[in-house]
């Protein structure tokens, strides 16, 4: 069972948000108006729940938000380690803060999350960005108040990257900008050790939050309207496996699927090895539960995986996915996949887009590979060229592009149920949502839908999103 952030802790750290709270107000009567907090995140959902909760600390502080740099009184970045170039981008944007804060003397800059939790990136901060404040780890965010307090009022870096198995903090104030969707963590960490990954070094051991704590935390969300849920874990399938009850993932949808307000039930990652005869059963079963798939299988080749430690063969993979489109023949699939291992060749490469071919995946999250150092995987050297990784990532676009449009070329006609999620991104004339199978629909319509599950009649197709129309009650 995992540990949980004891009431003390949380008290004290409701008494540094008081704190600040107090001095934001004298400011505010001073200055005529608020101080500005920026939030940045990188990487993945886990960290846009994480970012969720610094909000809502800094929110109940009595922090207002900007997306001016040159209007924030405090700037958080919080940072991914999944792949060099999301680094590389941090460290750019604090070379940027430092010409600014030298104008700004009271600017505070914080960095956090999985980048901040690898002591060499702690240190190269402290060596190289002197104007950084701030630097806490996954395992200190609940701390953020006390340690904001501390960065306002001692005039040197403030650093928490306690490393830990991590305990749970549950309570933890959250401002989401969503109010119709929400994620949901049900665990946190990873046990797997992928050679290539660097989470289970950052975030810690696989850790579930009781069942109780994860459907209070949906209820509240379903009375205040919202209506869409995704349950979030790095390895979802492992949930429970640490806890006292004998609930797993699958027990834990089908109790969220009896909560009423709820209408859709998402969720992710599964790892393949993991991913159970009784979960399929219950996606085609629980009636909220969007028949949509993430299942990651990142490379082909037997030897690849087996060197990724997957602990499951192509075969296995392919078999799986078999059982899935039988027993829930609508659903739609995606992945995650990584070109350029080191040690994978041109004959790996071939294994990988035929997994591609066999299973015709709705759409793939590509990635050619970053070197983590730390990983088993950083000690390889590699076998491929730069320009025959990225020749073969292009080729794996190319495959995947086409199996995408076709797929896509299969809506057109249907009516599907979509969530409209707001105003399209490229047009403000339209509309733009999901349907059940989480595609993007874009459609005219009047604002007043936004929030709204509407039908539309899906007209057009493109590689990533769907043309529609909505239909008249
Ligand atoms: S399952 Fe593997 S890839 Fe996913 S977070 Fe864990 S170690 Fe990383």
């Amino acid at each position: 069972m995992a540990k949980l952030i004891t009431k003390e802790q949380t008290a004290r750290q409701q008494s540094f948000i008081m704190k600040l709270k107090e001095e934001n107000m004298r400011y505010a009567a001073q200055n005529g108006h608020s101080r500005l907090a920026l939030t940045e995140t990188y990487g993945c959902q886990q960290n846009e729940n994480d970012t969720e909760r610094i909000r809502g600390m800094l929110k109940e502080a009595g922090f207002e938000f900007t997306s001016d740099t040159n209007a924030a009184d405090i700037v958080i970045y919080n940072t991914c380690a999944v792949r060099e170039n999301a680094e590389q981008k941090v460290f750019g944007r604090l070379g940027i803060l430092k010409h600014i804060k030298e104008n700004r003397r009271d600017m505070i800059i914080g960095v956090c999350g999985c980048m901040v939790q690898q002591e060499h990136i702690t240190e190269k901060i402290k060596r190289v960005h002197e104007h950084v404040d701030l630097v806490f780890g996954t395992h200190a965010l609940y701390k953020m108040p006390e340690l904001l307090y501390k960065a306002m009022h001692e005039k040197k870096t403030v650093v928490d990257i306690e490393q830990s198995d991590g305990a749970i903090a549950e309570d933890i104030p959250m401002l989401r900008d969503d109010s119709n969707k929400a994620w949901v963590s049900v665990m946190y960490g990873c046990n797997n050790f992928c050679s290539y990954c660097i989470v289970p070094y950052v975030r810690g051991r696989e850790r579930s939050r009781t069942p109780d704590a994860v459907l209070r935390e949906v209820r509240e969300l379903a009375a205040k309207g919202c209506t869409e849920i995704s349950l979030l874990g790095q390895n979802v399938n492992s949930y429970g496996k640490d806890l006292d009850t004998e609930t797993d993932f699958s027990d834990l949808i089908r109790m969220v699927n009896d909560i009423d307000g709820v209408e859709r039930i998402r969720f992710m990652t599964s790892h393949p090895k993991d991913l159970s005869d009784k979960l399929i059963h219950t996606i085609a079963e629980c009636d909220k539960v969007c028949k949509q798939l993430h299942l990651p299988f990142q490379a082909g080749s037997d030897n690849i995986l087996r060197q990724m430690n997957r602990k499951y063969t192509k075969a296995e993979y392919l078999e799986k996915i078999e059982k899935v489109k039988k027993e829930i023949p609508n659903i739609s699939l995606s992945t995650d996949v990584i070109v350029g291992f080191p040690t994978e060749t041109n004959e790996d490469f071939e294994e990988t887009l035929d997994v591609l071919r066999k299973v015709e995946f709705d759409n793939i999250f590509s990635f050619i590979y970053s070197r983590r150092e730390g990983t088993p995987a950083a000690k390889l050297d590699f076998v491929l060229t730069d320009d025959e990784i990225h020749k073969n990532f292009n080729r794996l676009l190319e495959v995947q592009n086409e199996i995408s449009k076709r797929k896509n070329d299969a809506y057109v006609g249907r009516v599907e149920r979509v969530l409209v999620d707001g105003v399209s991104k490229t047009d403000e004339n339209v509309l733009s949502g999901r349907c059940d199978s989480s595609k993007i629909v874009n459609f005219k319509g009047d604002k007043s839908l936004i929030g709204k599950y509407i039908n539309v009649k899906i007209t057009e197709s493109h590689t990533w999103s769907l043309n529609g129309e909505v239909m008249e009650d």
